[in-house]
C-alpha cells in the first residue's frame, strides 16, 4: 500500500487542508456503508468515542454504567469522565466477554447503559444483554474498539447497539498513523449530536449551542484509513486463517482459547491462550527470540485508579484469566513457518 498512501498523503499536505475535510467525509460514508448502518461520525480517538457516545446518550453524575472488568483501561475511563460510575460485572470463562447473566442482577435505579466491549475481536454475546437494555430501558453501546469488521447475528460490530465506537490507534486491526476514532449508529438524532460535541459544540462557526470537545479527525488519518478500509476483508481473512493454524497446531496442548459462536466471526485483534504456565511460555518465547504479551495484566476493578470505587470487589472468573492469558504474535503477514515455529515453542513449553 506505500505508494498509494504516500500519493494520498501528499495530496492532503498539498490541500492545506488538515482538520475535517473530504477524505473525512468519504471515510464516514465508507464505514457506515461497511458497517451497514446509516450515519458513521468520526473523531479524535477510540476513548474519544466512548465518552462522545456516553455524553450523547445523556449520561452524567449520578448515572451507572455497567461494563467489563478485562478490558483496556479507557472503557472505563470514558465512563468516569462524564461523572457517571463504571459498575464492573464479571466475563464469561469461555469468551471473556461480559457475562450476560450476571447483568441484571448489577442494574439499579441509576443505571442508564451496557458497554460491553468485544475483546481481542471476539463478539460479546450481545442478544440477551440487548434484550435486558430493551426491559429496562438503556442504551447499549458497543466497545468495538478491538473488533472491526467483526460479524454477530448477521450484523457487523457495531451495528447492533444504539452506538459502536471504534478507535483506529496504530496498534488495532484497522489502523491510522496516529490516533483516531468513529462512532457508527442508526440514529440520526445522536449522530446529529456527536457532529455538534466534536466541533466545540457548535454548527454554525463562532455560534456554540452548548459546551462541546476538540474531538475532530485529521484528513492525514482519513486518507490512510480510507486506503486500509479497501484491504481490511482479506486483512481479517488472514487473521481468520493464522488463528485457524494457531488453533490446529496447538489443539493437543493443555491451552485454552476464547472461540466463537456458530452467529460470530471473530477478527483476532489478538491470538489469546490461557495456561496455568504462562509465565514459562512467555520465557521459552522470549529465548526463542519470539514476542508475547499479556492483555490484561491488572483487571480494571483492581487498578490503583479505581481503589476507592472497587474497595473489596472480587471478580473471579476475571480474576483467574487475568493471571494465565498470554497472546502470541499475531498480525495479517504472519507465516505458515513463523506460526510452526511459535507452536513448536509454546507446546514445549505448555
Ligand atoms: C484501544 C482501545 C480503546 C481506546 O482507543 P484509543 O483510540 O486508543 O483512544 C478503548 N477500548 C478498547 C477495548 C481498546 O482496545
Amino acid at each position: 500500500m506505500k505508494s498509494e498512501i504516500d500519493h494520498a498523503l501528499l495530496a492532503v499536505l498539498e490541500s492545506t487542508q488538515y482538520v475535517l475535510g473530504p477524505n473525512v467525509e468519504a471515510l464516514e460514508i465508507e464505514v457506515a456503508c461497511y458497517c451497514g448502518v446509516g450515519h458513521a461520525v468520526a473523531l479524535a480517538s477510540g476513548t474519544d468515542a466512548l465518552h462522545l457516545a456516553l455524553r450523547a446518550c445523556g449520561i452524567g453524575t449520578g448515572h451507572e454504567v455497567i461494563t467489563t472488568p478485562f478490558t483496556f483501561i479507557a472503557t472505563a475511563e470514558a465512563i468516569s469522565y462524564t461523572g457517571a460510575r463504571p459498575v464492573f460485572v464479571d466475563i464469561d470463562a469461555r469468551t471473556f466477554n461480559l457475562d450476560p447473566a450476571l447483568i441484571e442482577a448489577a442494574i439499579t435505579p441509576r443505571t442508564r447503559a451496557v458497554l460491553p466491549v468485544h475483546l481481542f475481536g471476539l463478539p460479546a454475546h450481545l442478544e440477551p444483554i440487548a434484550a435486558l437494555c430493551h426491559k429496562h430501558g438503556l442504551k447499549m453501546i458497543e466497545d468495538c474498539a478491538q473488533s472491526f469488521g467483526a460479524d454477530y447475528g448477521g450484523r457487523k460490530s457495531g451495528a447492533y447497539g444504539d452506538l459502536g465506537c471504534f478507535s483506529f490507534y496504530p496498534s488495532k486491526n484497522l489502523a491510522a498513523f496516529g490516533d483516531a476514532g468513529m462512532i457508527v449508529t442508526d440514529q440520526t438524532g445522536l449522530a446529529d449530536a456527536l457532529r455538534v460535541y466534536r466541533n466545540h459544540g457548535s454548527r454554525e462557526q463562532y455560534h456554540h449551542s452548548m459546551v462541546g470537545y476538540n474531538s475532530r479527525l485529521d484528513e492525514l488519518q482519513a486518507a490512510v484509513l480510507r486506503i486500509k478500509l479497501k484491504h481490511i476483508e482479506r486483512f481479517n481473512a488472514a487473521r481468520r486463517s493464522n488463528a485457524a493454524l494457531y488453533n490446529k497446531l496447538l489443539r493437543d496442548s493443555p491451552l485454552v482459547t476464547p472461540s466463537e459462536d456458530p452467529d460470530s466471526r471473530h477478527v483476532y485483534h489478538q491470538y489469546t491462550l490461557l495456561s496455568e504456565r504462562r509465565d514459562a511460555i512467555r520465557s521459552a518465547l522470549s529465548q526463542a527470540g519470539i514476542a508475547s504479551a499479556i492483555y490484561y495484566p491488572v483487571p480494571l476493578h483492581l487498578q490503583h485508579a479505581y481503589r476507592d470505587l472497587c474497595a473489596g470487589q472480587r471478580l473471579p472468573a476475571c480474576e483467574r484469566i487475568a493471571s494465565q492469558v498470554v497472546s502470541l504474535p499475531m498480525y495479517p503477514e504472519l507465516t505458515v513457518q513463523q506460526i510452526e515455529r511459535i507452536c513448536e515453542v509454546v507446546t514445549a513449553a505448555a
